[in-house]
């Protein structure tokens, strides 16, 4: 399997400079995205390549004034995946940098109708909102991950604490025994 492969500096190394996604990063590497996250932020060596590699920033212009949108960020207080959220949903760009954040805050210039639903990206699959868990600070108003794939990453995740003093490797053998297990379980249903 692939996640058990160690992950070579010289590979990171190739990802980073072809300016790939964590996400396709971990496809072209064989690995799982949430893997290839956690064994970044955990070796030093492999950080700094991640930090280090060139990225291409979003930029939006409004009144004439083209910046980069995490300046954008910067100088109105919109946090960027607020600023990313109305650009995805056809804000103008009035309202992207001025309407306040907050479920409220809407565009009524907007040119794109307002989602009834969306992608999880755990099950990549597309479910009406009602699928989604509510969370009122995100700018959707609703969890990024389905009910059903929620509940699942929050099971794994208690299981990784109530083993975090094993060795890493040991704690993902656990973690994929307890996974076979529930598709064992869900098999006998
Ligand atoms: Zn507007
Ligand atoms: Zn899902």
């Amino acid at each position: 399997m692939g996640r058990w492969k160690t992950l070579q500096k010289e590979d990171l190394q190739k990802c980073a400079e072809q300016g790939l996604t964590v996400r396709k990063s971990a496809e072209f590497l064989g690995l799982k995205k949430s893997t290839l996250e956690r064994k970044i932020q955990q070796d030093s060596v492999l950080k700094a390549i991640w930090l280090a590699r060139p990225r291409s920033y979003k930029t939006l212009t409004y009144n004439s004034e083209t910046q980069r949108l995490v300046d954008w960020a910067k100088k109105t207080g919109i946090p960027r995946p607020t600023l990313n959220f109305r650009i995805q949903n056809g804000w103008c760009p009035e309202c992207i940098l001025t309407a306040p954040v907050g479920r409220q805050a809407g565009c009524r210039h907007r040119t794109k109708p307002i989602p009834t639903e969306q992608r999880c990206p755990e099950c990549q699959t597309v479910k009406p909102l009602t699928e989604f868990c509510s969370h009122k600070s995100r700018p959707t108003g609703r969890t990024t991950y389905c009910r059903q794939c929620h509940s699942k990453k929050s099971a794994i995740a208690n299981v990784r604490s109530a083993n975090r003093d094993l060795p890493e490797d040991v704690r993902e053998v656990v973690v994929e025994l307890y996974k076979l297990n529930k598709v064992i379980k869900n098999a006998q249903k």
